[in-house]
């Protein structure tokens, strides 16, 4: 059986011979103590396990019958008698069970005998022992029985079939009410109570056993075994609350196909699990309902992004808001895209994160390297990345690897934990931050040192990293999510795999981390399935049922002041022009500084470039100007409305030019592209797109080597290809050259 936080019944489960039997208790409760002592041996606390006068009184009524009909049993003697399995009852029996009775008495003390007796005597129908005879009867806990309650159960161990409604319910009765009389007449219940008590009606119906964390108990049972009570940390209201709230979202989710879904909260601070529940409920079970997703593993989609960033901040490769490259990209045969099918050209890596863009993602992890990112995913406790780093190669990072919900919980958990524990008065980290969740309660609390450096991530990065998960989406994204918004703040991620099987959601603040995972036990895909419509609601639904709570306490000592460039977010270089001072994780200064500010030469009205061979030096004016690739450029300037090109060279200057002003965007090198056949059988046109930075450049297209078109000003050309290889080349009127590789596949 299974246990709350307050000891209450969460889920029981049947015994193999059909029997509802819990665990025996360490204790009785008072009333229904003084219950079964009245009713059954007034005597038990004085006699050594028979009662020589009731022994007597009963020999005497039972004299010449051929079997004993009324006991004359002490309690010690019906313990003795469940040991010897209820032999026949004559007199050759009971001489055994006084003899064996006697050695019980002498061996346990008083209560341990009585708590035997009550954990194992039958309370009629399938119910053995007094708490699952509570809970079948009354729903609820034998510390909870009202006196009537518990003088009712107490008649039952020795006339089991009285339970049975109808016809003896009258007996019950009696006997239920002749225990209350005795009761108030040796003065243990007053008279109000005992006038209220015998008003009482007898139970009915038995209810159902409570089955409130099916998935918890199963879990224990299946690493302990099953006869056991176990204490949890989960708490039963809010256990029914989540599971209401997670059984309504699903409701609506299956008009959609979607058929399962998991939901777990824990404390941040403890890593004690408060609420799990393993799946939707299911009446049919008919979509795997039974199985327990927090367990199973499944595409991460984009859920790892934030652990990313913050070894990336940790190690100093990046700044909080550096900018990242977002442009069609090509790696082998990878090709990954944004969820959105758009890019940016430059995104600050904070804003990659905040809205999960995938090709930044892929650039930070090809940066940082795919098997360091492996390695720290196992240090944070991630148990299923079990193949080598080539099997996920960069799609580690978009959901290539699989993962289980209470590990991504725990490890989100275990980061906030270090950053809570982080001293920033000693500057001091404690080494008890990043373990496993855990919903059984522990008896032994572990010792807890400090240290100087931290487990895995300093306390500045893991704030900036949460920092980054608050940051809003943008308004377009944003949509009907003004109700979802808690009036706390949060840490949140979500995450889509790959065909949309997956759908996730993770947030946390210093109290609470919540956990969320939406999709098909059978892993089929549905195009609604993502983490932020199908499982984020029902996060921040979950997270409006708890308290509110502060935001973490800022890692002040382990930050460190830097001064960086305001437009590339990279540490200020010597000519970046606009700067301003942040607080950002510890060795920001060791950064590299902004690539993207370099000094160009202008003439005197500063509209041309120029250079010492076409232009007098000391007429020169000399500006630091945001230069990016043509790439980069195509993309960036339709977000970023101040973004200023390259001014044009003076004429005469020309020859000056470098080279890197052209770059072919669509197809990239190794692209393999399908083209869709249309309905009358003909083979659909296929786009090509060229930027080039010179707004009076010319473009020679050349494709196999055969000449295919002229492009000015914009640089597109529409073709029909074969399917096969194919190679575009394209020279400009400069005589820049570029050209690039792709195959055309049937379909
Ligand atoms: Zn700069």
């Amino acid at each position: 059986m299974l246990l709350d936080q307050n000891s209450e019944l969460l889920a029981a489960q049947i015994a193999n011979d059909g029997q509802w039997r819990f665990p025996q208790s360490d204790s009785l409760p008072y009333k229904f103590k003084k219950c079964i002592l009245t009713f059954e041996d007034e005597y038990f606390k004085y006699h050594p396990g028979f009662n020589p006068v009731s022994i007597f009184h009963s020999f005497q009524r039972n004299l010449g019958a051929p079997k004993i009909k009324s006991g004359g049993s002490t309690i010690t003697m019906q313990v003795a008698r469940m040991i010897r399995n209820n032999q026949n009852r004559n007199y050759y029996q009971k001489f055994v069970e006084i003899l064996l009775a006697v050695r019980i008495e002498l061996s346990y003390k008083k209560s341990s005998i009585l708590n035997i007796y009550c954990s194992n005597a039958p309370f009629g129908s399938n119910v053995v022992g007094l708490a699952a005879a509570s809970w079948r009867y009354f729903g609820r806990n034998p510390e909870q029985l009202s006196w009537s309650e518990a003088a009712v159960l107490a008649v039952l161990p020795n006339a089991p079939s009285l339970i049975y409604p109808g016809k003896n319910q009258q007996r019950l009765l009696e006997k239920r009410n002749r225990i209350l009389e005795k009761l108030y007449k040796k003065n243990i219940i007053d008279a109000s109570t005992y006038q209220l008590s015998i008003l009482e009606p007898l139970p009915q119906k038995p209810y159902p056993i409570p089955q409130i964390a099916p998935h918890v108990l199963g879990d224990c049972i299946k690493n302990q075994g099953a006869s056991k009570k176990f204490h949890s940390t989960i708490q039963k209201k809010l256990q029914q609350q989540v599971t209401e709230l997670l059984n309504r979202h699903s409701q609506n989710l299956s008009a959609n196909q979607i058929h399962n879904a998991c939901a777990l909260v824990a404390e941040t601070e403890t890593g004690k699990v408060i609420a799990y529940v393993g799946n939707s409920f299911s009446p049919t079970n008919a979509h795997e309902n039974y199985v327990d997703i927090i367990q199973a593993p499944r595409s991460t989609g984009s859920i790892l992004k934030p652990f990313l960033y913050a070894f990336m901040l940790n190690e100093n490769k990046i700044l909080p808001a550096s900018l990242l490259e977002d442009v069609p990209m090509r790696i082998g045969s990878y090709g990954p895209k944004n969820f959105s099918l758009s890019y940016d050209g430059l995104v600050p890596a904070n804003q990659a994160i905040a809205r999960s863009l995938n090709v930044p993602a892929v650039k930070m992890l090809q940066d940082y390297g795919a098997s360091k990112f492996h390695l720290r995913l196992k240090q944070l406790g991630f148990s299923t990345f079990t193949k080598p780093t080539d099997h996920y190669g960069l799609s580690l990072i978009l959901g290539g690897g699989e993962a289980k919900l209470w590990e991504i919980a725990a490890a989100y958990s275990s980061m906030a934990r270090a950053l809570m524990h982080y001293s920033n008065v000693r500057n001091l980290y404690a080494t008890n931050s990043y373990h496993a969740l855990s919903y059984l309660k522990k008896e032994t609390s572990e010792k807890v040192s400090v240290k100087l450096r931290s487990d895995l991530i300093n306390a500045s990065s893991i704030y900036c990293a949460f920092a980054a998960m608050t940051e809003l989406m943008r308004p377009q994204d944003y949509t009907g999510w003004a109700q979802f918004l808690s009036k706390t703040r949060i840490a949140w991620k979500t995450g889509t795999s790959f065909g949309f099987r997956d759908a996730w959601a993770v947030g946390l603040n210093p109290k609470y981390t919540v956990a969320v995972w939406v999709g098909n036990a059978d892993g089929e895909g549905r195009p609604e399935l993502t983490g932020t419509a199908a499982a984020a609601p029902l996060m921040f639904d979950i997270f409006n049922l708890l308290e509110q709570k502060n935001w973490f306490q800022k890692p002040t000592s382990d930050l460190e002041k830097i001064k960086i460039c305001k437009k590339s977010g990279f540490k200020a270089s010597e000519i970046c022009d606009q700067t301003e001072f942040r607080e950002y994780p510890q060795g920001a200064e060791k950064t590299k500084p902004c690539p993207f500010h370099k000094l160009v030469h202008l003439d005197e009205s500063a509209q041309f470039r120029v250079s010492s061979n076409c232009y007098p030096v000391d007429k020169m004016k000399h500006l630091a100007w945001f230069v990016v690739s043509p790439a980069q450029e195509y993309f960036y300037k339709q977000h970023s409305f101040d973004y200023k090109p390259l001014p044009p060279f003076l004429s005469g200057c020309e020859n000056e030019s470098p080279h890197n002003q052209m770059e072919i965007i669509y197809p990239k090198d190794g692209f393999r592209i399908y083209v869709p056949i249309d309905q009358s059988g003909e083979r659909s046109r296929c786009v090509l797109k060229v930027t080039h930075k010179n707004d009076n450049a010319e473009l020679f297209w050349y494709l196999n080597g055969e000449f295919v078109g002229t492009t000015r000003k914009f640089h597109q050309l529409s073709l029909v290809p074969k399917s096969g290889e194919h190679l575009l080349e394209i020279t400009d009127n400069f005589g820049e050259t570029s050209n690039c590789s792709f195959t055309v596949l049937e379909k």
